[in-house]
């Protein structure tokens, strides 16, 4: 059972990271659902509730999330879907259900790189950056991959607002089960992004798959049928209790057929 011997709600980032970094055993806040399900003894709760971190903001060349949205406002969003279809409400659309979506937050998502996340998956197939108190600027991609150390706070992340063409596909056994696995695919004029997640490691993107998208000067069928082999045969997928790695390969190759084809036509 989850036990918080203190709760407080900062009402700076300044004041959140003093008490994050300097008290033992304290422990930030989100939408509190996950960590809901653990069974920690939090000396000090930092709830970030009060930080004005919820917001969709459209600046002139990126649209900024702020840690505290919710899915359900990411889901609703018109901005977002304005300028990258319905990639993200794809993503968070079959998780849970509304109420759930009403508190659970993407700072709260993006910052323990759940590989089970469909969230992660879309927004890494979106030229994105994560923005940490302490550490700054950072490529999504780049976040994922490296090994967090530090005590930090997730307080946006940035999107590229660049239009773009988009797919989002998950395969999941019944509704309010984790995905098996997840595949993000945009284009915009910089060229294809492919990311695959829930695999069940965190989501990765497969630079051999969109370089072949991008050096043909059409994309058919076949064109499609190969980046979706590439995709399948260049990743490492493991087993547990939801597939094995040797279905994940297999319906990796399906779902990047699926959301290409989506993104062509
Ligand atoms: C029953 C259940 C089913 C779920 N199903 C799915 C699913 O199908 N697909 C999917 O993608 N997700 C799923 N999730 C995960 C969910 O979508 C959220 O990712 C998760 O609940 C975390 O969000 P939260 O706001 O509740 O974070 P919290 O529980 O508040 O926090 C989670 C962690 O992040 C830290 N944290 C919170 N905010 C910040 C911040 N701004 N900066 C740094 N660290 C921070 C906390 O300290 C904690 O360690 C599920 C969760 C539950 C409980």
């Amino acid at each position: 059972m989850l036990m918080i011997s203190d709760y407080i709600r900062p009402k700076s980032l300044e004041e959140a990271y003093e008490l994050l970094t300097n008290k033992e055993n304290s422990q930030l806040i989100g939408g509190g659902a996950f960590l809901r399900l653990t069974s920690k003894d939090i000396e000090l709760a930092i709830d970030l509730c009060d930080l004005k971190l919820d917001f969709i903001t459209e600046m002139d060349t990126s649209i900024e999330i702020g840690a505290m949205t919710t899915f359900r406002e990411i889901e609703k969003s018109n901005t977002l879907k304005k300028y990258f279809g319905s990639i993200l409400s794809d993503s968070v659309k079959e998780i849970v259900g509304v109420q759930f979506k009403n508190y659970v937050t993407i700072g709260g998502s993006i910052y323990p790189k759940y590989g089970f996340s469909d969230l992660i998956t879309a927004l890494l197939a979106l030229d994105t950056k994560v923005i940490l108190y302490k550490a700054g600027e950072i490529k999504l991609e780049d976040y994922l991959k490296e090994k967090t150390t530090e005590k930090d706070i997730l307080t946006k992340i940035v999107l590229n607002k660049e239009r773009a063409l988009t797919s989002f596909k998950s395969l999941r056994k019944s509704s309010g089960d984790y995905s098996v696995l997840n595949v993000a695919v945009s284009k915009n004029r910089d060229g294809y992004r492919i990311a695959v997640g829930a695999r069940p490691g965190a989501a990765v993107l497969v630079p051999e798959a969109e370089e072949l998208l991008n050096s043909s000067a059409t994309i058919n069928e076949e064109i499609v049928n190969k980046t979706a082999n590439i995709a399948s045969e260049g990743l490492s997928f493991g087993s547990n209790y939801l597939a094995s790695a040797e279905y994940r390969k297999d319906l990796c190759s399906v779902l990047v057929k699926r959301a290409l084809m989506e993104v062509i036509a």
